[in-house]
């Protein structure tokens, strides 16, 4: 076993200063990928983490992950910003961009892959399907199939075996060269002192693996809250295509910021079914 690599002090500056257990700032975030305009899901979940902060007087901050450039929509970034405001989910703060932050980010991968912390893995999807975690493939240099094909490498990150989060070897920079998400959001989430994380049930997968990469860089992972899925008035599951109803559709239905908060705080089971109310509202209850 390796002691463990002591961090780098220039990175280290530019992360928030460690919190003792008695400072109790609080502090959350809501972190869409601006790909389209917001859904119902995605509205929930922003309305669930915006009361789990200022409930206790924490601060709440908007941040875009929009590394994907390709995906990225023009506009989308925008109209973010615009349907928060129009429901009075209002963030602290300049609006945090990703993208801003990528040289950054490729510093904490030259940093890793300096301390032998990262590996090439050549694996494709393929090679992969089927399995529920990274089975270390590419660990000691095995230069299988893919290796012989000449593929690009993705970076992944070599979680001890001791691990306790059962995350695998998880995938730090893609074989496109983009940052991968993991490490993304695990750095910004330092950078800001998040303390809570709420998402969608559906994200539940992922924590394993930024719990794995929390504890590489030797931090404190914050507090990790799952918001139930968006749900119609007889309590099932709205499908896709429901789910994917913007603020535009229920405007245009002649809803108004009431009755869509009202609605987002049924569907995380705060209100009856039909009550209209604000963000205030829910805050004084
Ligand atoms: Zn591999």
């Amino acid at each position: 076993m390796h002691p463990p690599p002591s961090l780098p002090a220039h990175l280290l500056d530019s992360l928030a200063p460690r919190r003792s257990a008695s400072d109790a700032l609080i502090c959350g975030r809501f972190a869409p990928s601006p790909t389209g305009s917001l859904h119902l899901g995605n509205l929930q979940t922003a309305l669930a983490s915006f009361l789990q902060v200022r409930r206790r007087q924490g601060i709440w901050r908007l941040r875009i992950d929009d590394l994907d450039t390709p995906r990225t929509k023009p506009g989308a970034i925008k109209a973010i910003q615009e349907d928060l405001c129009w429901l009075g989910l209002e963030w602290d703060g300049p609006v945090i961009l990703q993208s801003q932050h990528r040289g950054w980010y490729y510093s904490w991968l030259s940093w890793l892959r300096r301390e032998g912390l990262l590996f090439p893995c050549r694996c494709s999807r393929r090679d992969l399907a089927g399995l529920a975690r990274y089975p270390g493939t590419c660990r000691q240099g095995d230069r299988g199939w893919g290796w012989q094909q000449g593929r690009l490498p993705s970076w992944r990150l070599r979680v001890p075996n001791h691990d306790p989060y059962g995350s695998g070897d998880v995938v730090l920079r893609r074989a496109d060269g983009f940052v991968a998400y993991q490490l993304a959001t695990v750095l910004d989430d330092l950078r800001c002192g998040i303390t809570d994380v709420v998402r969608g049930e559906d994200l539940r997968e992922a924590e394993a693996a930024q719990r794995s990469v929390f504890a590489v860089l030797q931090a404190p992972a914050p507090t990790f809250h799952y918001a139930p899925l968006v749900m119609d008035a007889q309590g099932e599951k709205l499908s896709k295509r429901d789910q994917s109803t913007g603020l535009k559709a229920l405007i245009d239905q002649g809803c108004d910021a009431l009755d869509v908060i009202g609605q987002l705080a049924f569907g995380l089971g705060l209100v009856p079914h039909g009550t209209r109310c604000s963000v205030q509202e829910l805050l004084d209850r």
